[in-house]
């Protein structure tokens, strides 16, 4: 069999990236270039499901199919996609705004169902396409044009959430440490299942508070904490709570999970009407 050879240049487009220079999303595209590269995953194979804000650009700049959904949206597309190709390498991505206000209920089933995708999101902790208004992750007292005498509301905890929803693989990075983020990606798409990347990915021009500084201060990286185990869903909810949610690394990853799809083995290899959609039993009784 023909080795496949996989370059950065492979996923490069022509297009001009349009964020702002600095923008944490950068890093982000970067890491998720070399993460498929270094996988081997040749861009014919690889769907971007992106959702609406300045993160959703993401797939215009990687050379792969891509659907840029409405609002909120990713995930029943990413899942639908799935469903109907499950050679397909589903990667969703979008912002803190898009997965955790209006996406936030598709969220929280997708996690229960387990399809085998991974979530990408971009969280600066702002709506920044819209030019700086509080968005769900951003803290209490924090003051933009929407609260101008400081947010009144407790941020969405996206690592809790996702804990507590039963996800399998629950990763949270930062988008200027590249190493790690890309070891993230690539443990998400090697994933069996439903795979969480929250990455704080900061909006240099809107969100002055959560700066790259701010966060380089404030985060706890898993990968210096020797005695962490991210098998544990329990310990790593109490871990992630103590530390406010500001911790980088791998958080949880369930060994045996069972993606949604394999759960119904007929699905997905024949035409829609010829499907069978009968679930495999044995497998129901596993997560
Ligand atoms: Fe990035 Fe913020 Fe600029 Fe949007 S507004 S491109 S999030 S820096
Ligand atoms: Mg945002």
């Amino acid at each position: 069999m023909a080795t496949v050879t996989v370059t950065l240049q492979d996923y490069k487009t022509s297009e001009k990236a349009w964020w702002c220079p600095g923008c944490g999303d950068f890093g982000v595209l970067a890491a998720l270039q070399k993460a498929l590269v270094e996988l081997e995953i040749e861009p014919h194979n690889v769907a971007v499901v992106a959702g609406i804000g300045c993160s959703g650009k993401i797939g215009n700049y990687i050379n792969a199919y891509n659907i840029h959904v409405t609002h909120g949206r990713t995930m029943p597309v990413a899942l639908g996609l799935k469903l109907a190709n499950r050679d397909l390498t589903v990667i969703a991505a979008g912002g803190d705004g898009d997965g955790y206000a209006i996406g936030m209920s598709h969220f929280l089933h997708a996690m229960r169902r387990n399809p085998d995708i991974t979530y990408i999101v971009m969280d600066n902790r702002i709506y920044g396409l819209t030019k700086g208004q509080t968005s769900p992750t951003s803290q209490t007292g924090f003051e933009t044009k929407s609260t101008p005498d400081g947010n009144l509301e407790r941020p969405v905890q996206p690592i809790q959430l996702a804990l507590a929803a039963g996800a399998t693989y629950v990763a949270q990075g930062f988008s200027s440490n590249q190493k790690q983020l890309v070891r993230l990606i690539k443990g998400a798409i090697q994933h069996k299942g439903f795979a969480l990347v929250n990455t704080f990915s900061p909006c240099v021009t809107f969100n002055k508070v959560n700066t790259y500084d701010w966060f380089k201060e404030h985060l706890v990286d898993l990968d210096e904490v020797p005695d962490y185990d991210p098998h544990d869903r329990v310990a790593a909810m109490r871990f992630v709570a103590e530390h406010d949610g500001l911790v980088t690394g791998l958080i949880y990853q369930e060994p045996e999970s069972i993606p949604f799809e394999e759960k119904l083995p007929g699905l997905g290899r024949r035409p829609l009407a010829a499907q069978d959609l009968r679930p495999d039993k044995e497998k129901l009784q596993q997560i």
